[in-house]
């Protein structure tokens, strides 16, 4: 299995170059060739599978020679030990029709654990055989970071930065990210936006004589490793449900797009899957582009649910490739507009084909409050707001199809909000219990390149 780039010109690589190359050499993102199908009889055969034995089924077509089959089956089951939860991925149900995936009992209560884990995993292995050593840099509206330092903390053989909007963080999350002691941790808070740290990440991976020196390496939903990941829990979920007998629908609270990206993967592999339907917080991009037709950026603006604070959404760089029939350089084009002048106008054939591959939905402050306090009311269940925000926009789109919202981050990562709606304040799990007690290290950068060029090549030795 190869992977190619969504601008078209960057050379074909493996699953493991891929993984280990985050950014394309052109400034694209890495595709499958081809995305592998599953057959009804073997999508039924997932079910009563463990969820460790469906990752490997469903992750294991697009691995190639890059871990043999032992190998894979050994990542996968270190990478979900430390899961708080037997089933990883369990279901809610929330009321008739409605499910509510629990994506929030790792090691750092976000989903981002299920890929980071196993990035985590996969990248010691394959430097293991190389002998590399490697920096990760990562950008982070919140949840990424310390899932990728719970990942990659006290390795001797990686350098992990991660760059996270000053201020804009929960401060769960922010102490999540700066109280780790190990010192190949290095948390940095940029002055700017998410959309900052993630331009700046960017930069740093087209900055090719940078990039080689330091061996960068990225983790952030721009790795196809993370997308690949988080397509096994629309499989097991679904299988729960009833599929492939049964079709399903999925409701996903989005920022970066590289979630919801994995639930059209698991579509395209073959699972029944009915709406997918995109759920954004007051930064609706997604919301506005697919009703208009145009994708115009017009500044973050902060909200209850920060992890989705993102107007510049990396991963549907990767939607556009597919709709635009994989033309490399249609979307080469539409990314210079949008690099210039801060928006693009998705071809008319492309939005239709969007139109009918995704719905979409936004939810307001206040609705996210209203969601987290009528959902503990109507199920007793405690719901973060970023998963508020998905329940709210699901609501809109229930039908005879089971509808099964995403639920992205424990309520204890956003105790604030919680509170604010419901009046109780959420408790950590008794491992991070002693959190605000733990002593914190950051570094407050400026949102300049060359600035921050400086302090990794000084902090890896390398100045
Ligand atoms: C990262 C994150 C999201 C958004 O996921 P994307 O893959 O960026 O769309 C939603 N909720 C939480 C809690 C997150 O951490």
């Amino acid at each position: 299995m190869n992977y190619l780039s969504t601008r078209g010109t960057a050379p074909e690589l493996t699953f493991g170059e891929a993984m280990m190359t985050g950014l394309a050499r052109d400034g694209g993102l890495y595709l499958p060739a081809s995305i592998p199908v599953m057959t009804p009889e073997e999508i039924a055969a997932l079910a009563g599978l463990g969820y460790e034995d469906v990752a490997f089924r469903v992750m294991r077509p697009f691995i190639g020679d890059t871990f043999t089959d032992d190998e894979f089956r050994g990542l996968i089951a270190r990478a979900y030990q430390g899961f708080n939860h037997a089933a990883r991925a369990p279901l809610k149900q929330l009321a008739a029709n409605h499910f509510l995936l629990e994506l929030f009992h790792g090691p750092t209560l976000a989903f981002k654990d299920f890929a980071m884990q196993l990035i985590g995993q996969m990248m010691q292995a394959a430097l293991a055989k190389s002998g590399n050593r490697i920096t990760i840099v990562g950008a982070t509206s919140g949840d990424t970071g310390s899932a990728a330092i719970e990942a990659f903390r006290g390795l001797s053989n990686v350098d992990v930065f991660i760059l996270f909007p000053h201020g804009r963080v929960s401060e769960v999350q922010r102490r999540q990210m700066t109280t780790p002691a190990e010192s190949n941790v290095h948390a940095l808070a940029l002055d700017g936006d998410f959309d900052d740290c993630q331009a700046r990440l960017k930069d740093m991976f087209n900055h090719f004589e940078f990039r080689d020196t330091v061996g960068l390496a990225g983790v952030n939903s721009i790795n196809w490793a993370r997308v690949l990941a988080q397509v096994v829990y629309y499989f097991t979920s679904a299988v729960a449900l009833g599929a492939p007998h049964r079709k399903v629908s999925f409701t996903v609270p989005t920022g970066n797009f590289g979630d919801i990206f994995a639930g059209w993967i698991a579509r395209a592999m073959g699972l029944p899957i009915d709406q997918l339907v995109i759920a954004t917080n007051q930064n609706d991009i997604l919301d506005r582009a697919l009703r208009s037709g145009d994708y115009a950026t017009d500044g973050v603006r902060r909200s209850i649910s920060p992890s989705m604070d993102i107007q510049v959404s990396s991963n549907f760089e990767r939607a556009l490739f597919e709709v635009l029939g994989r033309d490399g350089a249609a979307v080469a084009s539409l990314m210079d507009d949008l690099k210039t002048t801060g928006s693009f106008r998705i071809p008319q054939g492309a939005l239709e084909t969007l139109r009918a591959t995704f719905a979409s939905g936004r939810c307001s402050e206040d609705e996210t409050l209203a969601t987290i306090q009528r959902t503990l009311a109507q199920s007793g269940e405690l719901i973060c707001p970023h998963s508020a925000v998905a329940v709210h926009v699901a609501e809109s789109h229930l039908g005879a199809t089971p509808m099964i919202t995403l639920a992205t981050a424990h309520p204890a990562k956003f105790p604030d909000a919680v509170e604010r709606a419901t009046g109780i304040r959420p408790a950590l799990p008794p491992r991070m219990a002693d959190l605000f007690d733990r002593e914190e290290r950051v570094t407050r950068v400026p949102n300049d390149l060359a600035a921050l060029e400086t302090l990794i090549l000084e902090r890896t030795g390398r100045a």
